[in-house]
């Protein structure tokens, strides 16, 4: 017998993630999409998993991000293991590039900040903080071509990659399989409430009952529920590549450089701008990603040029998830993971799981809890 019967909200990676997580403790669950599952800004990502390449803050939300950037592996693992599709889950390691002497400052001073975190602060003992500082001789000696402009660059070796879309392939393959109630072209217009509890989810086809819900819509979650969560686009390209010709993704200001591990194609992003839901790609957006690719790598300007899209990053307004508990109870939110919802995936598939199945509460929810907007 179910535990509950539990409505998903979206079936992009934080949806199908935690989909899997319930039902393996036992949950009946119905997954609504307004469009298909298994794409929204999940399937639009680079899939990096790059907490220390983003250069972020020592703080609570750069901690959570290193524990799922170490959950990655046996993530991955289980779900290849479970669904026979390959995910292509790289432990690459991430470079990136300084293109003058203030930012080759300005990474160093980083990435000691990181070892001496790393090494000292007994939040981060457990996390590998590692990174060097590579000339440009030694890169000139790796890459065909190298953009003048370039210094060399700090790598990390714990960041790495995901191929974000075989990822979701290989999720929704699960939900599937275990006949887990999937209801697409079914757009979510509201929550329907009885005195202060979830009841159901109003749907442009009829009502769907649950005993809980999870909100995880992304950046259209804030046209589900009066919460400040609003799209913040991203333009991406890829281009054709060699097999082995670049051998890690490279970030730096101008670019994001992302070699799949198959080959398959260079993924190239991405652009951010503030212009709400604005469907397309831009000549701006488009040039701005090549000459990133160009200044990085002179030689990839004679390559074959193999696809353009854009994606919508759910942004909160201090940029961090709203996840956990909201003011109807039973209602639970997952969503405004803004720039790392690739790599945040498992995590907040276990803090949101051991919160329902459990009633455990991570000492996360409290940083990421809706309250803090009004
Ligand atoms: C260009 C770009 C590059 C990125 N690169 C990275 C990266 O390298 N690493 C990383 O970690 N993150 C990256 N991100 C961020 C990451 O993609 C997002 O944080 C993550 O995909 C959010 O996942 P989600 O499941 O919350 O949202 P989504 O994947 O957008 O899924 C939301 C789902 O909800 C559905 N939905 C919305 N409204 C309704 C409704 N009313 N009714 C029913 N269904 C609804 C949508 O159709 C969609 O399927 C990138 C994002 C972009 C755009």
């Amino acid at each position: 017998m179910a535990k509950g019967k539990g409505i998903i909200i979206g079936g992009g990676i934080i949806g199908l993630t935690i989909a899997r997580g319930l039902y393996k403790r036992g949950y009946d669950l119905t997954i609504v999409d307004k469009d298909v599952i298994g794409k929204g800004a999940s399937w639009t990502a680079g899939g990096m998993l790059a907490p220390q390449s983003e250069g972020l803050d020592i703080d609570d939300f750069f901690k959570f991000c290193l524990e799922s950037r170490d959950m990655y592996k046996d993530f991955t693992e289980e779900i290849v293991e479970e669904t026979g599709k390959k995910v292509n889950y790289w432990k690459c390691g991430i470079l990136c590039p300084a293109f003058d002497e203030m930012e080759m400052e300005y990474l160093i001073n980083k990435m000691n900040e990181y070892k001496s975190v790393g090494k000292n602060n007994i939040e981060f003992k457990n996390f590998n903080l590692n990174g060097e500082w590579i000339d440009r001789s030694e890169l000139e000696n790796i890459y065909t071509s190298l953009g003048k402009d370039i210094l060399g660059g700090v790598l990390y070796y714990e960041d790495g990659q995901v191929d974000n879309q075989l990822l979701l392939e290989a999720l929704k393959s699960y939900v599937i399989r275990e006949k887990i109630d999937i209801r697409e072209k079914t757009k979510v217009l509201g929550i329907i409430e009885e005195n202060g509890k979830f009841e159901a989810v109003k749907t442009e086809n009829g009502k769907i009952e649950g005993d809980f819900c999870i909100l995880s819509a992304g950046a259209w979650t804030g046209e589900i529920i009066d919460i400040p969560i609003f799209p913040i686009k991203g333009e991406m390209i890829s281009m054709e590549i060699d097999i082995g010709e670049i051998d890690r993704v490279i970030f730096s200001s101008k670019a994001y450089i992302i070699p799949r591990l198959d080959y398959s194609k260079l993924v190239i992003g991405a652009t951010e701008e503030r212009v709400g839901f604005k469907d397309g790609n831009t000549v701006k957006g488009v040039m701005k990603l090549m000459k990133g690719l160009t200044d990085t790598f002179p030689h990839m300007e004679h390559k074959d040029i193999k696809e353009f899209w854009f994606g919508y990053r759910p942004g909160s307004l201090d940029l961090l998830p709203v996840i956990g508990e909201y003011k109807i109870e039973n209602l639970f939110l997952a969503t405004g993971h803004y720039r790392n919802g690739i790599l945040l995936a498992p995590i907040t598939e276990k803090i949101i799981s051991e919160l329902i199945d459990e009633g455990k509460k991570s000492p996360y929810l409290e940083l990421f809890s809706w309250k803090r907007f009004f």
